[in-house]
């Protein structure tokens, strides 16, 4: 692939697009856009622009489709995959200050966003009103990199991943020509379904510039539960039998003993050194609450739990999701100057004991530690191995491959949540095929004919 410097010509039409203030060369903006939060190596781009509109947004891509100059949308870089990384430099187009709620529908349960806005805020402002977004990566993730990754979290279980939660969006093309897809209806099926075509596209077909988002009501009453097995075949049995019993389960998160042990270490929970559950329970009355919560203990114990905790407290819970969600900063200050290799895979549920199972050999026989969490009630699991030296990050690679092959033989995927970015495109044709291949990037070429967005991603260049 190949793309133009960005000229002095270029800096001055983009200059008169956006306003001097709203575009930078400064390294230090360059720098603080080089790099998601994985470990893909770091590269900067030439200059990073911060669009207020739509309208700006499809100018700019306009400008780079005119000139061959690559461009890579970038939302709060909390990515795992290189996705945002701006591989081929170009522009950095930032959405940081397109961060406002446009228009909140409460009666339908809707909120018109624009894409920079933080799921986490956009929360904290829809409490008021008793309505959330359910998606919940735990990073504060922008809604437009939620959508472009079709991130998902603790809560996909019950409400879904993000492209569950989307009903219209406006997307710039690379063109500079600016869409609507969708419609604020939630039933739709008029032609083809283009808004699910833009999410999980990672800024590779357009940049969404405003986005219409499913709501839910708060529940009235949330419990907690934290449960422990003596192993990881029990704890994971557990979890496909509470998937089958008709429970309305908010969140099941597994946490292996490793993983248990530094956390309740670190952060003063009593989680014990043993394979653990985590789960979130929505329910309209008190009373259900009670027995939904007395049936997940039955089936617990009949797995062998040898803890069980159970609270409706806030603050409680709170410090639970808190403890799961900073989970990666606290093995952060942990290890010091550590790398990481993070994977992400994802199994039909009735697979996920035989997935850990070989995840945890592949981890074994290598040595490496094995610090495995996962988003068990949706058949997801990551692992999260630190590393200081090369021989130990090759091994990490080669056991994170081996798991990856293993996730699509069981009728997975390659990447449950996280996306493709750069470290999972040498899987797209064993996961989809050749052709299906084919399709995805005929669709790439219809839509970005000079490949100007973010190039690199999701396809072997
Ligand atoms: C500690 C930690 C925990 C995490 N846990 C989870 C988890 O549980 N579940 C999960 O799904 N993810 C998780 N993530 C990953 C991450 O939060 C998600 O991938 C998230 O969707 C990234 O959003 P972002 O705003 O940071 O986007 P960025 O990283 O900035 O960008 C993501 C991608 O979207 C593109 N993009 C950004 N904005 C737009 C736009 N407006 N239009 C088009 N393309 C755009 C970028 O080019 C890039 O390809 C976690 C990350 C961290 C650091």
């Amino acid at each position: 692939m190949e793309f133009n410097p960005v000229s002095e010509a270029i800096l001055r039409e983009l200059s008169s697009v956006l306003g001097p203030d709203n575009l930078s060369t400064a390294e230090a903006e360059r720098q603080l856009r080089a790099q998601d939060m994985s470990q893909h190596e770091a590269h900067l781009s030439e200059v990073v622009v911060w669009p207020g509109s739509g309208r700006q947004v499809a100018d700019v891509l306009r400008i780079a489709h005119d000139n061959r100059v690559a461009v890579t949308p970038w939302g709060a870089g909390s990515s795992l995959e290189g996705n945002p990384i701006p591989l081929f430099g170009g522009i950095t187009l930032s959405l940081e200050r397109m961060n406002q709620i446009v228009a909140l529908h409460a009666d339908d349960f809707q909120v018109t966003v624009q894409p920079g806005i933080g799921y986490k805020d956009l929360n904290q402002a829809l409490g008021t009103h008793g309505l959330f977004f359910a998606p919940d990566p735990g990073a504060n993730a922008s809604i437009g990199g939620m959508l472009a990754n079709n991130a998902a979290g603790t809560r996909t279980v019950k409400y879904g991943a993000t492209k569950d939660n989307i009903l219209a969006m406006e997307v710039a093309l690379a063109d500079g020509r600016l869409i609507h897809v969708g419609s604020r209806s939630v039933k739709q099926s008029a032609g083809y379904d283009l808004l699910h075509l833009f999410v999980g596209s990672e800024g590779t077909l357009g940049v969404v510039t405003e986005a219409t988002l499913k709501l839910v009501p708060l529940p009235n009453v949330m419990s907690g539960v934290v449960a422990s097995f003596t192993s990881v075949a029990e704890a994971i049995a557990a979890v496909v039998e509470l998937r089958s019993s008709g429970l309305d389960i908010a969140a099941l998160e597994f946490i292996d003993a490793a993983t248990s042990e530094l956390l309740s270490r670190e952060e003063g929970v009593d989680w014990g050194d043993n394979p653990t559950l985590l789960m979130e329970i929505h329910a309209a009355h008190a009373e259900t609450a009670e027995l939904d919560l007395a049936l997940v203990q039955e089936i617990c114990q009949a797995h062998g739990a040898i803890r069980f905790q159970a609270t409706t407290d806030t603050a409680e819970r709170q410090k639970m999701w808190h403890t799961r969600h900073h989970m990666f900063e606290t093995m952060r200050r942990v290890f010091v100057d550590y790398q990481w290799q993070l994977s992400d895979v994802a199994v039909p549920i009735s697979q996920y004991p035989a997935l850990v199972q070989f995840a945890r050999q592949a981890l074994q026989t290598r040595n490496l530690p094995e610090f495995m969490v996962g988003h068990a009630g949706d058949g997801n699991l990551h692992i999260t191995t630190p590393y200081q030296d090369e021989a130990v990050r090759q091994h990490a690679n080669q056991a994170n491959e081996e798991v990856v092959l293993r996730a699509i033989e069981l009728g997975g995927t390659s990447t449950g949540e996280h996306g493709v970015g750069i470290g999972k495109a040498k899987f797209m044709v064993r996961e989809h095929g050749e052709t299906a291949v084919d399709v995805m990037r005929s669709l790439k070429q219809t839509l970005d004919p000079h490949g100007i967005l973010n190039p690199g991603k999701i396809f072997v260049s």
